[in-house]
């Protein structure tokens, strides 16, 4: 249970702290991304390096083999007998035969003339001051071959290799070299072999100084150059190991380059170094591919965060003004607000309710309701927040008083349940508003209608027991009237007896009065029952009474067969329908015999009858005054009556809870209108 309201998470920040956030999202994410790329570049570069290491070795091991070929070969002409040159050189071509690539084999004396060559157009030259003759004699101890950079030869010019052995004497003197020269391919096919065909990629043979010995591809470009100050063969010098990596521009091709070098380093033979590499582009290939679809993803996952938060954004937005809006709506109005905790506590009060009680909202927040209500209000409340958390409803309603600095106060709840997102029920709330004025008005209001209806019964009691009480004296003076007439009638004159007739008439319309007040004052007082009435056999009793006035008048009457049942007093409508119908009759024009309609139509909820005359109708100023009682337009002389028929009708329609009216044209007619309520047609 909390007594504080819930907002979400988002809400709690500004729209400024959630693009940060994303932002934030979004460089880490492209951190760790260029973190991964960078490891995986490393790893790509690092697998490269091993696998030309390998090759580099591969290949080292196959030029160390050749090389061997051709030592042993040296070794054994150096071994062979120099003093007979004839079976020396047969000797000699015979050896070179075993490989292709020797062009020749020669044997060059302490002074620098070749003394013996299979090439016997050769012998005598005096190769002193070539290199692969001084560097054979020079050779530091423990070697025991040269292998010489590539150099022109002949008339066609071809690079050739030189391989050349010191020779000693018996007394262990220098007596010369024994020298063969190598084609190109010698080593070119073995470099041919680790070659993948990469663009890009290639194997370089370089001898101590730097001078390419062979290459592939395109050894046509690149033999016999010198790259002893750059590249692979610098760095790999500089490294001062027998195998090494690097990662580096090369000085051949300039191209950014993965490379391997590896020294030869068998003691009796010189330190060649074989290098192989790969263009990086070639080797990051791979890696770049999966780069550009990492960042792709990346890109478009940032591109969905931003968006997100776009959308968040406007949304927080409008839910904090929503927000806002809500909670100034709450906090302005003069409507008592709260809201309850299951457990009967306030968490939360506005602005109007922490006024009405002297305390502050954050005081009263966390107290029970029941503080601040009325003790003898504490079951009907209790009562209203137990049906606002029970189905199907979860509303209620409520009066009660509570305790405010202006003293008690009735309010007027609504009480609603709020449900989380999971539809459960976590509060209650409640607006109230203050109905003191309108208690008090409804309380005066009904102790007026109380003494209203207690005056009106002891009117109705006063006006039955008046007008029943009168009547005794007046048969008194009726009864001695006529006991005067019957035995004084001859000792009165002329005036005394007309004197007399007055006296009787006037007693007699008395007691018509009296009567007819008698009458008036019961209707609605005793209180029958209501019944199911059919009007028509009311019409036709009230019909039955007027037989007499109807035939001497001459009157036609339409009356409709289908007339409806309604619920009321049978002797009530008897006599409204009477008077009215009496009415048409006695009030019809002198020119023309009364022509009477009744009627009766389906209203709104109601039946509306009418009774309609061709009579000599009524002015409009007079509409309401006929239906006061003794209110009549006529003297007694033209028509006899009392005034108090139309007063009976009313009362007896608003008996039955309708009302009378009428509708009349001087000299035309009239049309007494009335309401009666339900009952079928
Ligand atoms: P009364 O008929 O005894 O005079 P009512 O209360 O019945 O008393 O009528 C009041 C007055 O309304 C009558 O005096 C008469 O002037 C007028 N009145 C009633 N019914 C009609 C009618 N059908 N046509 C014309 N005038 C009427």
């Amino acid at each position: 249970m909390t007594t504080t309201p819930k907002r979400s998470l988002l809400a709690g920040l500004p729209p400024l702290g959630i693009w940060g956030l994303s932002a934030g999202l979004v460089v880490l994410l492209v951190g760790l991304t260029a973190f991964q790329l960078h490891a995986g570049y490393l790893r790509t570069v690092r697998v490269a390096s091993a696998n030309l290491a390998d090759t580099a070795r591969v290949t080292e091991e196959q030029v160390r083999g050749s090389l061997r070929v051709v030592r042993l070969m040296l070794r054994a002409i150096a071994e062979a007998p120099r003093n007979e040159p004839g079976p020396l050189r047969r000797f000699m071509a015979t050896r070179t035969k075993i490989v292709p690539e020797i062009r020749q084999a020669f044997i060059v004396n302490a002074q620098g003339i070749v003394t013996v060559s299979t090439l016997p157009q050769v012998e005598g030259r005096d190769t002193g001051g070539r290199a692969f003759f001084t560097a054979a004699r020079d050779l530091p101890p423990g070697r025991d071959i040269h292998v010489n950079k590539p150099l022109p030869i002949g008339i066609d010019g071809a690079l050739v290799i030189m391989v050349s052995m010191p020779l000693t004497d018996a007394e262990g003197q220098f007596d010369g070299i024994v020298a063969v020269s190598l084609e190109l391919g010698y080593f070119q096919h073995l470099l041919q072999s680790v070659h993948t065909g990469e663009p890009g990629a290639g194997a370089l043979l370089v001898t101590p100084d730097g001078d390419i010995v062979g290459r592939d591809p395109e050894p046509e470009l690149y033999v016999g150059k010198n790259i002893a100050k750059g590249g692979a063969f610098a760095m790999h010098r500089e490294a001062g190991s027998a195998a090494n990596t690097f990662v580096h521009v090369t000085l051949t091709d300039g191209k950014e380059k993965v490379s391997a070098a590896r020294t030869l380093t068998e003691p009796a033979m010189p330190p060649l170094v074989v290098i192989v590499g790969r263009p990086l582009d070639g080797v990051l290939a791979p890696w770049r591919a999966e780069a550009m679809l990492v960042a792709a993803v990346v890109g478009v996952l940032a591109i969905a965060i931003f968006g997100l938060t776009g959308l968040a954004g406007r949304h927080l937005v409008a839910l904090t003004a929503s927000e806002e809006r809500y909670r100034g709506l709450i906090e302005t109005q003069n409507d008592l607000v709260v809201r309850l905790t299951l457990d009967e506590h306030l968490a939360f009060a506005n602005e109007a309710f922490a006024r009405a009680h002297g305390q502050d909202s954050s005081a009263i927040i966390g107290q029970s309701w029941r503080a601040f209500v009325h003790e003898d209000d504490h079951a009907a409340t209790a009562q209203a927040i137990t049906d606002v958390l029970r189905p199907p409803g979860f509303r209620a309603a409520v009066e009660n008083r509570m305790k405010m600095v202006a003293g008690l106060r009735w309010v007027s709840w609504e009480g609603a349940a709020i449900r989380d997102m999971a539809g459960r029920i976590v509060e209650v709330q409640a607006v109230g508003r203050d109905i003191t004025e309108w208690v008090e008005h409804r309380e005066r209001q009904s102790a007026l209608l109380r003494d209203l209806d207690t005056s009106n019964r002891e009117l109705e009691q006063f006006a039955y027991i008046a007008s029943h009480d009168l009547r005794e004296p007046l048969r008194m003076i009726t009864s001695y009237l006529g006991l005067l007439e019957r035995r004084y009638t001859a000792l009165l004159d002329e005036d005394g007896r007309q004197f007399l007739d007055f006296a009787r008439d006037g007693a007699k319309r008395m007691d018509l009065m009296v009567l007819d007040l008698l009458e008036f004052s019961r209707v609605g007082r005793v209180r029958d029952p209501l019944a199911t009435v059919a009007l028509a056999d009311v019409i036709a009793a009230a019909l039955d009474n007027l037989r007499m006035p109807i035939e001497e008048s001459g009157a036609t009457l339409s009356i409709p067969a289908d007339l409806p049942t309604i619920t009321g007093s049978g002797g009530e409508l008897v006599r409204l329908f009477q008077n009215l119908i009496g009415n048409a009759v006695k009030y019809r024009h002198p020119d023309r015999p009364p022509v009477i309609t009744v009627s009766a139509q389906r209203g709104d909820r109601v039946w509306v009858c009418a009774v309609a005359d061709n009579g000599i109708g009524i002015a409009p100023e007079y509409f309401e005054r006929i239906f006061d009682i003794f209110q009549r337009l006529h003297s007694r002389n033209e028509y006899e009556g009392t005034g108090i028929g139309l007063a009976l009708c009313r009362k007896i329609v608003e008996h039955h809870g309708g009302r009378i009216w009428v509708e009349s044209e001087p000299g035309k007619g009239s049309c007494f209108r009335f309401t009666l309520v339900g009952g079928a047609a």
